[in-house]
Order: C-alpha cells, then structure tokens, then sequence
C-alpha cells in the first residue's frame, strides 16, 4: 500500500475519534464514516488501523458483554490507561477512566496480597453507569 494511502487512513480515523470522544465505536462505525467520506477502504484495513492504534496506547479495546463484539474507545493523549482500571457499562459501553491514587494503593495491595502484577489496558471491570440505571428505575 502507498505512503500517503496509509496516511490518509489515519488522518480520517483519527478526524472519527475526535467527533467521537468517549463514545465506543465498532470498526463497522469508522468503516461506515470512510464510506460516507468518498474514501474506499476495506473492513480489514480499518480493524488493522484501530488494531495498531490499540498497540500505541490511542485506543482502549473492550469486547461487548452479550456478544464477543469488539469495540474501541479513544483515548487522550497523556491518559496513562495503562496506570489504572476502567469501568464499562454493560448497556450502552460507555467507558470511565478510574483515576486517582487510590489505582496506586489498589495495585499495591494486589503485588503485596497475591504477588499479582495487574494489566489494566487487558482488564475491564463491568457495572451500570448512572444514566442506565435511571432508565432501569423508571
Ligand atoms: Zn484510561
Ligand atoms: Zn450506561
């Protein structure tokens, strides 16, 4: 594939990101937004992208509870996701960074405890966001 192909790509998957910051997406998504763009591309060099921008730290990959789905989230640059747990909701996928130095004394904990060294980038804890659970009561 060309130089400026590749480029192309990343520059219209990242113009996706930003429109779509703490949003999960599916490559289905970012396919559908090249389509619409007039740029032809193929599912298998969009997942290919995401993949690699998963790798280099730009997005954060959760698979869905229900189905084996995979979805994408991005993430800003200097978020250190790989310092701390997330939370995803288990209805609409939203995914919340748990920042703050109770994720130091947590990881702590688990090495003293149980000699256990955590992957958070691998691990995703799953809930009910606020909004989800409103729309459960009601
Ligand atoms: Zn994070
Ligand atoms: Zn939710």
């Amino acid at each position: 594939m060309k130089k400026e192909y590749r480029t192309k790509y990343k520059d219209s998957i990242m113009d996706y990101l930003k429109l779509n910051k703490n949003v999960r997406f599916c490559a289905a998504d970012v396919f559908e937004y090249m389509n619409d763009k007039g740029i032809s591309i193929n599912i298998t060099t969009v997942y290919r992208n995401l993949d690699k921008m998963t790798e280099n730290g730009v997005l954060l990959r959760s698979k869905n509870p229900t189905d084996e789905c995979c979805f994408y989230q991005y993430t800003e640059p200097g978020s250190h996701c790989e310092g701390h747990l997330h939370i995803q909701c288990k209805k609409c996928g939203r995914i919340i960074h748990l920042k703050g130095s109770f994720m130091n004394e947590f990881n702590n904990y688990v090495k003293l405890s149980y000699g256990f060294m955590l992957d958070y980038k691998a691990s995703m804890i799953i809930g009910l966001c606020d909004n989800c659970r409103d729309a459960e009561i009601r």
